[in-house]
């Protein structure tokens, strides 16, 4: 937690209104959504600084017409948003840990990656992913800016350095004669403000053959799906494949070839970049879909701002009317995408009695904005409230079969998007 914490004044100087596209540098750009003023997602309270000051940040969303880059206008520092604030930890997610396994074992055969090769992922978190290489005796490499992530990786035996990933990280790695065979980003693009930087960093560090894989929410999954909650100030950009494509012919890479996982996240993409342009059929396809669908015009983005107010007004009166027949409602999930949710729509304790998570370290803790309390999961079962809305939706199988008891004593589950529902 920071301390001591920011007054709300200092806080607003402690942040950056973006004017020109973070990618390609073109203006002006062109706002389509307004959130209002958010808390730091995952600046999480302990029960003493409930009464402290607590720093909100404005967020608007925004589109850059030349390349098609969607990103939001306040920057904050990252320092602030990652390091002292993150209690995300990779390995607490048993989907997630799956999908990575899977992408490592088919990078092992696909590359022939072996005892001379060299494997680094950027914002390696507790080494979930690169563990499944120093299994196989494959050289890897971290590289992870929070210091309890760090720390654990090592633990684990997962070769790690803490420190954020840029260009002048990767010569700094170049210059030590490290480079990399394949380099893996998976989440961490949308958070880097410096996207130019980052982009470099990954052509410096690559090696002539080598390839990164690239992984993050899709914009279109996202605008499609209404998936506001996913947008805070932790990230900083969304992506399309026109959008990387264009960032990365900057740098001299190619935008090759490209999965899409649907259901991963609300829709993740995999982008595979290579030094060399060797362009399949799936990056094609990506690029020239986004065209017909409109991804790459304003209009497309613009009747976004509508359905995210529809959903913040239908959730409420969902809400309130279950309240006023006198009925229980729990949170669960205390994830950033939960306290975009719930500080946006207006959701606190008037609706909600506390949250629950499975991640202990946010156990005893309470989520930014509302304050509503974080308890273990398994407090569902001992108090079996009437509802729990469901804020970590892109878990919603893996919930749903963990809380199979209290589904059974005839518990119910309500859905925030892409329109709240009792599920
Ligand atoms: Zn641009």
């Amino acid at each position: 937690m920071p301390s001591p914490a920011p007054s709300s004044e200092q806080a607003r100087t402690d942040f950056v209104v973006v004017e020109r596209c973070r990618g390609c540098g073109s203006g002006p750009l062109v706002d389509f959504l307004d959130l209002g003023e958010l808390p730091l997602p995952d600046a999480l309270l302990a029960t003493a600084d409930l009464d402290g000051p607590e720093a909100r940040f404005p967020m608007d969303v925004t589109f850059c017409r030349e390349c098609s880059l969607v990103q939001i206008r306040q920057d904050v520092s990252p320092e602030a948003l990652f390091v002292e604030n993150n209690l995300y930890f990779s390995s607490f997610s048993a989907g997630l840990l799956k999908h990575c396994r899977e992408h490592a074992l088919n990078l092992i055969q696909t590359r022939g990656l072996g005892a001379g090769s060299l494997v680094v992922e950027i914002a390696s978190n507790d080494g979930y992913m690169l563990k499944n290489f120093v299994e196989h005796g494959i050289p890897a490499l971290g590289i992870e800016p929070g210091p309890p992530q760090a720390a654990a990786a090592i633990a684990e035996g997962v070769p790690t350095r803490q420190e954020f990933f840029d260009a002048d990280c990767a010569r700094r790695l170049v210059a030590e004669g490290k480079r990399a065979d394949v380099i893996i980003a998976n989440n961490v693009m949308a958070h880097t403000p410096t996207l130019n930087s980052f982009a470099e960093g990954l052509s410096i560090l690559l090696a002539e053959d080598g390839v990164a894989t690239i992984e993050n929410t899709y914009v279109k999954d996202l605008i499609d799906h209404c998936e506001f909650d996913t947008i805070y100030h932790e990230h900083f950009c969304y992506f399309s494949c026109t959008a990387v494509d264009a960032l990365m012919r900057r740098h001299g890479l190619f935008l090759n070839a490209v999965e899409h996982f649907p259901t991963l996240q609300g829709g993740t993409l995999r982008w595979i970049i290579g030094a060399r342009e060797d362009v399949q059929e799936s990056a094609r396809g990506f690029l020239a879909a986004e065209r017909e669908q409109g991804l790459t015009s304003f209009e497309y983005y613009e009747r976004f701002g509508e359905r995210v107010t529809g959903i913040r007004k239908g959730l409420r009166e969902l809400l309130a009317g279950l309240r006023a027949e006198g009925k229980s409602i729990v949170g669960y999930g205390a994830a950033a995408k939960a306290s975009t949710l719930l500080n946006f729509t207006g959701v606190d304790g008037e609706f909600i009695d506390y949250v629950v998570d499975r991640n202990v370290h946010k156990h005893g803790k309470h989520m930014p904005g509302i304050h509503q309390p974080i308890h273990p999961v398994e407090k569902l079962l001992e108090d079996q409230p009437d509802y729990v809305l469901l804020l970590a939706w892109n878990y919603r199988d893996e919930v749903m079969r963990q809380q199979a008891e209290y589904l059974e004593r005839g518990g119910r589950f309500i859905i925030p998007v892409p329109e709240p529902q009792i599920l």
